[in-house]
């Protein structure tokens, strides 16, 4: 069965639908743009498609992965960063207490920039640096600022 789901991303102020298949397998299930509700000043100039490619599948996924890729990559440079939850296998790590996750996006279009901080971690600038390193592999540079 198709189902339609309404996406509002707070990354930006758009708002846009999109289709699946309920008997699509999780796996392989493909989302595809259903509708543009309405676009943001920033995203004002970007076709549907690019609405769909640029916040959706861009800029959403790139403001969740970076802090995923932060905690799941944090070595004993960074280690202050991390507290383990969870048991046994089931341990996993997160942000320490204390250490929130902000971002804020620069840029309007296709190009927009994500400027990450990770207020009450008091980064050294190498370790800024270090993590600056890792954004640039994930998603090319330019692309994550951390400040
Ligand atoms: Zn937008």
């Amino acid at each position: 069965m198709i189902k339609i789901t309404t996406c509002a991303p707070d990354t930006c102020g758009c708002k846009y639908s999109y289709s699946w298949d309920t008997d699509q397998n999780e796996d392989v299930r493909v989302h595809t743009l259903h509708q543009v509700i309405r676009k943001c000043p920033a995203h004002a100039t970007l076709t549907d498609q690019e609405i769909w490619d640029e916040v959706h599948n861009g800029e959403n996924r790139r403001k969740n992965l970076i802090r995923k890729a932060i905690v799941k990559n944090a070595d004993n440079r960074l280690q202050h960063l991390v507290r383990w939850l969870g048991e046994g296998v089931d341990q996993y790590p997160d942000l320490a207490d204390g250490v929130s996750y902000q971002w804020s996006w620069s840029g309007t279009g296709k190009n927009r920039v994500l400027n990450v901080s990770l207020v009450g971690a008091n980064l050294t600038n190498p370790q800024k640096l270090l993590l600056q390193s890792m954004a640039d592999s994930q998603f090319g540079a330019g692309k994550v600022v951390i400040v």
